[in-house]
């Protein structure tokens, strides 16, 4: 049906949307013991920052890679210790 899938994009677009950072806090999961955990981060900046941070869980630090491109900011955290 036609009109079931614009609705459908409609919705998809406004949940792609709803979860586009605004510059807040970024849903990560810890690499080390796994815990859901936020890390905030700048909308805009550096194409690319790396720094360390600790897991407010288990205090374990991150290597915090950031990338920005035209789809705003994406976070990936790996472990020290690989
Ligand atoms: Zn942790």
């Amino acid at each position: 049906m036609r009109a079931n899938c614009a609705v459908l994009t409609i919705e998809a677009m406004a949940k792609r949307l709803h979860i586009e950072p605004e510059g807040s806090a970024a849903p990560v999961v810890c690499p080390y013991c796994g815990e859901p955990a936020t890390l905030s981060i700048e909308p805009v900046g550096m194409a690319a920052e790396q720094y360390v941070e600790d897991c407010p869980v288990c205090c374990r630090p991150w290597n915090v890679s950031i990338t920005r491109d035209g789809e705003g900011p994406r976070v990936e955290l790996t472990r020290d210790d690989d």
